[in-house]
């Protein structure tokens, strides 16, 4: 029996309502913030369960403490002011943190929430980082003297978590980077920095990207100094894989796979599930295939994601049972 087809998830999941309003009135101070932490444990318990039930293999927290992914770890550093509200696209507004000094961490900042809930399941949870590409592109610069340098400061920072989250029995650690999609005319400068990450880590290392045209730096995507891509590849019509067919991924390398839209209502028919699955089978054996939803699920509601992660599954355990894999 060979093995492959693990089951996973990217990193958030939808905030319950109890949740959206504590936040509100930890910010207008009528909640302690340690009341809040309580609730963010309660629903943090709860997507561990809702995953365990939906037997996935690798599991994520949800990212119910977190309001934004850039903001969350430049609240919890040295170096960063917290903007005024920015407008975003569209018609979002946000607080931008702001590199006003020398970028570090006083202590681990991701490192509790780690051991919390792993320590809530036998089953491993994956450590989740925000790259260092990510957080100098969506923070203005007022010290460094250029991005780079900021990007590479950071990079350090990201290092020292992941050390902390390794020593602490993590075994996945993803560090996310969206904001390369969006630029990969800069791919080069991300993998440097990524590289100064993950340098000397023993844990799998994931990076996400989300969904962009990579087509111009396939090469440079695929010797991203990780062990795994996680590339949405659902809401391409898993045609992002063709590119596998001119260039090989290289034998070290896994893939992760998205199989579900995290931004459509629909929840994805298990059949379409498993042919999206069978075309990347064409190009990867099962073992260096890991399958999860494209994006983080935080904007679908809670019987959204849930029925995408169990379509999920359904295709996976169909598809093992056909292949003969354990
Ligand atoms: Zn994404």
């Amino acid at each position: 029996m060979t093995q492959g087809l693990i089951t996973t998830a990217v990193g958030s999941y939808p905030k319950p309502d109890y949740i959206l309003r504590a936040r509100n009135q930890v910010a207008q101070g009528r909640m302690e913030a340690a009341e809040l932490h309580k609730l963010e444990e309660q629903a943090t318990e709860h997507w561990i369960r809702v995953q365990e039930e939906l037997d996935m293999d690798v599991l994520v927290d949800g990212e119910m403490y977190r309001g934004d992914m850039v903001t969350y770890f430049s609240e919890h550093m040295e170096g960063f002011r917290i903007s005024g509200l920015v407008r975003s696209y569209g018609n979002r507004y946000y607080r931008k943190p702001i590199a006003v000094g020398p970028v570090g961490r006083t202590s681990p900042i991701s490192l509790d929430w780690w051991k919390y809930s792993q320590g809530l399941t036998e089953r491993p949870v994956k450590a989740m980082l925000t790259g260092p590409y990510t957080m100098a592109d969506w923070s203005f610069n007022e010290y460094y003297p250029t991005f780079a340098d900021l990007v590479m400061e950071m990079a350090r920072v990201v290092h020292e978590e992941a050390v902390d989250l390794q020593r602490a029995g993590a075994k996945y650690i993803q560090v996310d980077e969206p904001a390369v999609s969006t630029r990969p005319e800069e791919m080069e400068l991300a993998s440097r920095a990524l590289g100064v990450v993950t340098e000397g880590l023993d844990a799998f290392t994931i990076t996400h990207v989300c969904y962009g045209d990579f087509s111009a730096v396939y090469d440079e995507l695929v010797n991203m100094p990780v062990d795994m891509f996680d590339l949405e590849t659902a809401n391409s019509n898993y045609d992002l894989l063709d590119m596998f067919r001119e260039h090989p991924l290289p034998e070290s390398k896994y893939l992760s796979m998205g199989v579900s839209d995290s931004h459509t209502h629909l929840v994805e028919p298990v059949e379409d599930i498993k042919a999206g699955i069978r075309r990347a089978l064409e190009y990867l054996p099962p073992h260096r295939l890991f399958i999860a939803p494209d994006c983080g699920l935080k904007t679908r509601k809670e019987d959204e994601a849930i029925g995408k992660l169990r379509n999920q599954q359904q295709a996976v355990s169909e598809l093992k049972a056909e292949l003969g894999i354990a």
